[in-house]
């Protein structure tokens, strides 16, 4: 059998795969079974910070796990204590969790914004708002928090807890806050599945004033847009607000699962032995893999990643068959006249991999994808876009 019968046969039904199968990649560029060439411009969905097998990750990666690969969280280890300490020196947070996906970072922020508002303020105030076409994960919980009712239909019920209101409109937020008792707001700054949808920065700096205002925690899930992805470190950094919260993944292992779920000094001692746990969370490959991201994510580094944002902003925007571009750093969404499925079926026969996000064209290459590789794929998407 071929490896796409073995996958159709063995494999739960849950992906719609695209018709090609990856064999190996370099950087920004991926191979097939048949040795054709791709541009990559998907990352794996954001997680491929620095693109395929790159040469400083890997090193990292496999210095540490030729040491060791594992111990549990019942023993101390290194790459663990020093990523939670870059992580916080970086963003000012004062401690962090660490898990192995973008769903259980969303667990362990909503646990802990549920503990302590029910230790500040009451058990009854458990209630979360989370914004209308949110993605926060797949867990029960997290697809509750998730405000696409296309992701509920066929699980009830749900957990409790959560109300959905309008991005980017204040007014119903802030009803929401003064009549019922709620814990937390918890926002993307930028909404990737949704649709590459960037929240206004009014908006932005409005929640937080509001949620000061009813004394509810703030929340930022930066699974998709942290890590460098919106050209800031973590894309709250982009609106000038603190969150109480942090949530992120994807990119931060580039490229091995984890996540992590940073806490604020109001936070800091919210969690006490045995109230939150994992058994491969902060796994000291997939830490050591993290700390060399983390290292190369830079000011000057960032500087490219905003101008290579810039550079794709200009080519995209008013080229035919492309209605908008939308997003922020290098995190795009391209509303485009034909079917985004369809451009996305064209470039993959054109050797370029882009992704879809709602009725957009969605584009998350690596942070570091080369300026010949962004020309290369910007000339076919646009090709696929136009005709
Ligand atoms: C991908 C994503 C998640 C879920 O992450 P998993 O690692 O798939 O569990 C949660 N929130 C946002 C914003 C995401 O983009």
């Amino acid at each position: 059998m071929t490896v796409k019968e073995l996958d159709t046969s063995y494999v739960a039904n849950t992906y719609k795969r695209f018709p090609v199968e990856i064999v190996r990649g370099k950087g920004s560029y991926v191979y097939d079974e048949n040795g054709k060439e791709y541009i990559d411009m998907g990352s794996g969905i954001a997680v491929n910070t620095f693109g395929l097998s790159d040469e400083t990750w890997v090193n990292a990666v496999e210095a540490q796990l030729s040491k060791f690969q594992h111990t549990s969280n019942l023993y101390y280890s290194e790459p663990c204590a020093v990523l939670a300490k870059k992580l916080c020196e970086k963003t000012g947070m004062k401690k962090v969790f660490f898990s192995n996906s973008g769903a259980e970072a969303n667990e362990c922020a909503i646990k802990a914004a549920r503990k302590y508002a029910c230790e500040m303020k009451g058990e009854e105030y458990f209630t979360i708002v989370t914004l209308k076409n949110s993605f926060h994960g797949r867990t029960l919980t997290t697809l509750s928090a998730t405000g696409q009712d296309r992701f509920h239909e066929l699980f009830k019920p749900l957990t409790p807890g959560f109300v959905h209101v309008s991005a980017n409109d204040e007014k119903e937020l802030e009803e929401i806050l003064k009549t019922q008792k709620i814990a937390a707001v918890m926002i993307e700054c930028v909404q990737g599945e949704g649709g590459v949808m960037a929240l206004s920065e009014s908006y932005v700096k409005n929640l937080f004033a509001l949620a000061k205002k009813y004394d509810v925690l703030t929340v930022v899930d930066e699974v998709q847009t942290g890590n460098g992805r919106s050209g800031m470190l973590y894309s709250y950094m982009n609106f000038g607000v603190s969150p109480d919260i942090v949530s992120t993944a994807k990119g931060l292992g580039g490229g091995l699962p984890l996540g992590a779920t940073m806490l604020s000094e109001k936070l800091e001692n919210v969690f006490g032995p045995g109230d939150h746990g994992s058994t491969f969370g902060g796994n000291p490959v997939c830490c050591a893999g993290a700390i060399s991201v983390l290292d190369r994510l830079d000011d000057g580094f960032l500087k490219t990643v905003r101008e290579k944002s810039k550079f794709l902003f200009d080519a995209f925007s008013g080229a035919k068959g492309i209605k908008s571009v939308s997003g922020m750093g290098l995190m795009i969404g391209l509303e485009t006249e034909k079917a985004a499925s369809d451009v996305v079926k064209e470039c993959i026969e054109n050797g370029v991999l882009c992704l879809t996000a709602k009725n957009k064209v969605r584009l998350l290459p690596a942070l570091n994808i080369p300026y010949d590789a962004l020309n290369k794929a910007v000339d076919v998407i646009k090709r696929a876009c136009a005709d």
